[in-house]
């Protein structure tokens, strides 16, 4: 089914856009902590993906924002007020979660209407603002349709017109793509993100996705055991990891044994700049992204594995005399061979390192 494209946003759904802030928020489910302080600060209209693996404490970082959990201890603010103890009908917040929840014996527009009835609005507004709605997430025209009707892509379409049409002041969307095929969510991210900046809504977007987090956001909080490790533009995560965690987590990195000499690190016989100089001599692991390892005439020799072909780009992986796997990107044109030796350099960019016992 084609999705029909989106009119202007209407005026009934643009937002003023909320600042949101956490301040030091703790909850603990019986004895353990699922969020240890956790801090993050929203600008009006910011797009922020919260992105780290599963159970490092997103889910309740949004459920405590949104008021569906009471916290053990810290702050919520909302455009400046405490909302810490105000209920989750009264926070005035949208939401959108990964199964498709739509009610079944309710038609696509009736499921848009929903939030506004309990809002005593009046039948002929109720309407027109959930065609509105409809026509914005590009389904105008399928609003007689029931969710079993409507594909997974287009259900969530729906969900999404549902959570704005009460013109909330914050978007949460948990992992609202991730059961989608491939191609819908990449469709999908996109377009929420066009109706999110069309209208100005302040959005927390829960992913364990780095690419779809990146993609989309303004800025990304990466979370880990329930903390929050480095907010920051997708860029700076990928470029200057705070910490070994980030480097790991956000973009695919190689990691190579190596050694910390005097603010350099060693590795395989190239002598590499560190994103931080304050490390301590030592053994490390160093993590090189796969476009700084480089296919060579000369250097280390290596024998390929295999080789993927990306679109615009090709990911070749090789590995070393010593059995270390490293994955190398470059271009199309060149189309490594299983078994073929090769010779590959490091490309000389800073890396993130993070401590390695000594062997014995
Ligand atoms: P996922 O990506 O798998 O959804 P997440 O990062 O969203 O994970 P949370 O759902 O926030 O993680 O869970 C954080 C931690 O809190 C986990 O260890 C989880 O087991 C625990 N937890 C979450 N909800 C409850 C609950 N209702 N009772 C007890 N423990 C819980």
């Amino acid at each position: 089914m084609a999705i029909e494209s989106p009119a202007q946003p209407p005026r009934s759904l643009v937002s003023e856009g909320a600042a949101v802030e956490l301040v030091d928020v703790v909850k603990e489910y019986g004895g353990h902590r699922a969020l240890a302080g956790v801090s993050l600060t929203m600008r009006p209209g910011e797009f922020v993906a919260l992105l780290g693996p599963s159970g490092c404490g997103k889910t309740t970082v949004l459920r405590s924002l949104a008021g569906l959990e009471r916290i053990d201890g810290g702050r919520i603010r909302i455009d400046g007020a405490d909302v810490t103890a105000v209920p989750v009908n009264k926070r005035d917040i949208g939401m959108v979660f990964q199964s498709y929840s739509l009610f079944p014996h309710l038609t696509a527009v009736q499921n848009v209407q929903f939030g506004l009835e309990m809002r005593r609005v009046d039948a002929a507004s109720r309407a027109r603002r959930a065609r509105e709605a409809l026509e914005m997430v590009g389904l105008g025209s399928l609003g007689a349709r029931y969710a079993h009707e409507l594909s997974g892509g287009q259900q969530q379409r729906v969900a999404l017109a549902r959570a704005l049409v009460t013109r909330p002041r914050v978007l949460l969307l948990d992992e609202p793509l991730s059961a989608l095929d491939a191609k819908v969510r990449v469709q999908l991210r996109e377009e929420i993100r066009r109706i999110q900046i069309e209208l100005g809504i302040t959005t927390l977007f829960v992913t364990h996705d780095q690419e779809e987090a990146l993609a989309v956001a303004d800025r990304v909080a990466v979370m880990h055991a329930g903390a929050i490790e480095q907010v920051g533009a997708p860029e700076e995560l990928y470029s200057t990891p705070a910490t070994p965690f980030v480097a790991d987590f956000v973009g695919l990195s190689n990691r190579v044994e190596g050694e910390v000499r005097a603010g350099r690190v060693l590795v395989h016989g190239a002598e590499l700049p560190l994103l931080r100089e304050e490390v301590q001599d030592g053994p490390v692991i160093a993590f090189v992204r796969p476009e700084d390892v480089l296919f060579a005439d000369s250097g280390v020799p290596a024998t390929v594995v295999s080789s993927s072909f990306l679109g615009s780009v090709r990911r070749t992986l090789v590995r070393l005399p010593d059995d270390t796997l490293l994955s190398v990107q470059h271009e199309t044109s060149r189309r490594p061979a299983a078994g073929e030796r090769v010779h590959v350099r490091f490309g000389g960019r800073a890396v993130s390192v993070s401590p390695r016992p000594a062997r014995g």
